[in-house]
């Protein structure tokens, strides 16, 4: 089963390739106000220090990021030099920089800033246009993750008036899609009540069936209170429940705190905590990766019926378009539409057949 998010990933650039959106694919998409924790989130997730910060609007364009376990072979189609040694075998690729291997993440956070600013502009616009970034790593799980800027008031510096429409649609635009699976990021030391990503999952998911909820910042609130209420569930309904975290804090960042440090602070706030001991085991980061990952796989295997159809129509269509391009020693512009969509045709049929594969699985 674990085999299908690879697959789903493959058909996601493939349709990004050729500009087409006809068939949501299933991703977990992070929302939030901004300075919520959503990078930081998706960081510890991750393990690495590879989102562009600061203060401010940082995150301008969505970031499709598509994490590949790379454990159990899986392994991309390694460069050339393999000069790396095994610990620095973890790696990013940029769709729109094909065959460039980023062994240094730093390097990634230059190029995501870089890529934000081609198309957003230098200063604090924001653009509908995503950014495809693929980090292959033996420490992630296969996971296919949006970063989206987060929800402002008031615009600062040159943004347009209606930047808080501007970003709110932008989010629904994503989140509307009955294949997403919101991840809303609330900060444990704001009132729930006023919290932004809730609202905006309630708009598009009104029975709260694919929202997560994830409360940081739990090492900020008030002495004397906890959110014990919310991460049980007593206090905000969500089927898929609350998950609490601790991201580095501003100080960790600047002090360079390593993410392993991150992580084994994280577990000792948790198991040391009085109010959140009983619950340790399934609080903090790791559990809410894990529990992506099982979410994002069932959450596949409930629309396999329906990506199926799709995909199936999309073969007919394609092989019907291939047809009239007639003779395929044809050069030029139709020639290469048609090796486009025979290569489509080949990996919607590769799709299908796995789907097949897996659902008689499951169906066991
Ligand atoms: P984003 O705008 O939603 O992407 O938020 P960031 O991830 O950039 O976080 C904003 C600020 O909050 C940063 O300075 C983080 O260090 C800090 N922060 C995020 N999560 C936590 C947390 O759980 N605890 C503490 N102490 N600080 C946090
Ligand atoms: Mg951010």
């Amino acid at each position: 089963m674990n085999d299908l998010i690879p697959l789903v990933n493959k058909l996601q650039d493939v349709f990004n390739t050729i500009g087409s959106d006809s068939i949501d694919l299933p991703q977990i998409v992070v929302v939030g106000s901004q300075s919520s924790g959503k990078s930081s989130v998706l960081e510890t997730i991750v393990q690495k220090d590879f989102l562009p910060r600061g203060n401010g609007v940082v995150t301008r364009r969505p970031l499709v990021l598509q994490l590949v376990n790379t454990h159990n072979g899986g392994l991309p189609p390694s460069s050339s030099s393999s000069s790396s040694t095994d610990d620095s075998l973890d790696r990013a690729e940029f769709l729109h920089l094909p065959n460039k291997l980023f062994y240094d993440f730093e390097e990634v956070r230059k190029e995501i800033e870089a890529e934000t600013a081609r198309v957003a502009g230098q200063n604090k616009a924001i653009s509908r246009t995503p950014i495809n970034l693929k980090i292959y790593s033996k420490n992630v799980l296969n996971l296919t993750l949006v970063d989206l800027p987060g929800v402002t008031k008031i615009p600062v510096g040159d943004q347009p008036t209606d930047i808080e429409r501007q970003t709110r649609n932008l989010i629904l635009e994503y989140i509307t899609k009955s294949n997403s699976v919101i991840l809303a990021v609330s900060p444990a030391n704001v009132d729930l009540a006023n919290s932004d990503s809730l609202k905006l999952a309630r708009q598009v998911d009104p029975e709260s069936k694919r929202t997560i909820g994830v409360l940081t910042k739990l090492d900020l609130m008030d002495a004397g209170t906890n959110s014990l209420d919310i991460l049980t569930g007593r206090a905000y309904p969500l089927k898929l429940g609350f998950i609490g975290v601790v991201n580095r804090s501003q100080a960790d960042i600047q002090s360079n705190k390593p993410m392993a440090e991150a992580l084994k602070s994280e577990k000792e706030f948790f198991e040391n905590h009085p109010a959140y001991r009983a619950i340790a085991h399934r609080c903090g980061t790791n559990f809410l990766a894990k529990n992506l990952n099982t979410i994002l796989m069932n959450h596949i295997r409930d629309r396999l019926p329906d990506i199926k159809a799709k995909l199936n129509s999309l073969i007919g269509q394609t092989q019907q378009e291939l047809s009239s391009y007639g003779d395929p020693t044809f050069t030029g512009k139709a020639h290469r539409g048609s090796m486009i969509l025979q290569l489509l045709t080949k990996f919607a049929s590769d799709f299908v057949a796995a789907i097949d594969g897996t659902s008689s699985e499951i169906s066991t």
